[in-house]
């Protein structure tokens, strides 16, 4: 086997403190960034801690017992997140999805959910709040976070053949209590449940189909399967092209076994594009982050768990908005929103149009970690 070399830099504390404009107008939900993309989904990482080591995002080598995770005064506390979120808001943010790390081993997150569940929107709407997980400890959690006001779920989950996913998760974690999980997040009412499986050419695409018909015939419909091709994100997974099995691929396989139909997409800056079933049992969704770049309409911004700013989930650098919270000038609400609307007005990320180029490869030359701020 090749030997691999796992770079070992912590690039966590590079982030610029953000400057808050001299004369601060209120946000009129109208931003827009250098390419003329506006925001409307933050994603927030509630925690650097998961209890797996998936290969592709927290390889076992690097995040071992020496590895230093954020001390908890550095993390940002609920009322500081609820803070942030609702000046979001006020900028055109609709969605806030809770991310990690594993956002289920953040200490009572239902809080947390109670007060986002309690923001709205300029109009008055709520927001719409979804949590991505693991699934690890959702049987144990659905029914408060469904009653905290939680309305969706995404669950990962790599392969059925629970040897192809212990060696995935690489923490020996079955199968069955993930779907155990799933059950229980349709039983609360969190549905419909997301399930997203990561591609690794060699690893787990022979899943792909018993996966499909899997989830064709269970959960009547109220769970959609994804596929997510492997990313280079982060630097020490290791990631290599011919490890990526491209959308097309996928798509073509699950054609063969049940045919599909391509579906509209549904909302603008959505990330799958959607197949449907031609027998009407359901749908699919492909997420073809490296095959077919999405920058173009792409409205995410990324908030680690301390505190920091990321406009592209390949960005090098934050905009430490912790600082502000913190700082002892006691910035009003109308003061940091201005500053993170010069912060979107100078967005310029596209990284993965330009992947594979000299641009790309300078703008991409530190890349933060997944588990750091989030899917
Ligand atoms: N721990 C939670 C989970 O796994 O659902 C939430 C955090 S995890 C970083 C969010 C999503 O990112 C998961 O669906 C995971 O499969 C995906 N992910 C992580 N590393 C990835 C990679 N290298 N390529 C593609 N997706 C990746
Ligand atoms: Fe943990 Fe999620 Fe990363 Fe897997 S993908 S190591 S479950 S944070
Ligand atoms: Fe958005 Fe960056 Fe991904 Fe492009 S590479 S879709 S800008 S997060």
């Amino acid at each position: 086997m090749a030997e691999r070399t796992i770079p070992l830099i912590d690039h966590r504390h590079a982030a610029a403190r953000p400057a808050v404009p001299r004369f601060a107008a209120v946000p009129n939900g109208l931003l827009s960034d250098r390419l003329g993309r506006a925001l409307g989904d933050l994603r927030i990482s509630v925690t650097d801690r998961c209890n797996f080591r998936c290969s592709y995002c927290m390889p076992k080598e690097v995040f071992d017992k020496n590895h230093r995770f954020l001390p908890h005064a550095e993390l940002l506390s609920f009322e500081e997140i609820t803070r942030l979120a609702r000046v979001f808001a006020l900028h055109g943010v609709h969605k806030l999805r809770l991310t990690g790390g594993e956002p289920l081993l953040r200490k009572n997150l239902e809080v947390l959910i109670e007060q986002l569940a309690a923001l709205r929107t300029p109009e008055g709407a709520p927001l719409d709040l979804t949590l991505t997980t693991n699934a690890s400890l959702l049987v144990r959690k659905a029914g408060a976070l469904a009653a905290a006001g939680l309305k969706r779920v995404t669950v990962s989950l790599d392969a059925l053949d629970d040897a192809v996913f212990r060696r995935m998760n690489d923490v020996d974690f079955p199968v069955a209590e993930v779907l155990a999980g799933i059950e229980a997040a349709v039983a609360a009412g969190l549905a419909p449940i997301k399930v997203n499986m990561v591609v690794k050419r060699g690893i787990n695409d022979h899943e792909i189909v018993p996966m499909a018909r899997f989830f064709r015939d269970h959960f009547g419909g109220k769970v959609v399967l994804r596929f997510i091709e492997y990313m280079d994100v982060g630097v020490t997974n290791g990631w290599r092209m011919d490890e990526v099995l491209p959308s097309a691929q996928v798509v073509a396989r699950i054609h063969a076994a049940f045919p599909l139909r391509v579906l509209q997409a549904t909302a603008l800056g959505e990330t799958a594009e959607r197949w449907g079933y031609a027998d009407g049992a359901g749908e699919v969704g492909v997420i073809s982050s490296v095959t077919q770049a999405f920058c173009g309409d792409c409205n995410r911004a990324r908030l680690s768990t301390e505190g920091k700013l990321y406009l592209c989930l390949f960005a090098s650098r934050g905009h430490d908005l912790r600082a502000l919270l913190r700082d002892p000038a006691g910035y009003s609400d109308t003061q940091i929103a201005a500053a993170i609307g010069a912060i979107w007005q100078g967005r310029d990320d596209r990284y993965s149009e330009l992947r594979g180029s000299a641009e790309g490869a300078v703008a991409s030359a530190a890349k933060v970690e997944m588990s750091y701020i989030g899917g």
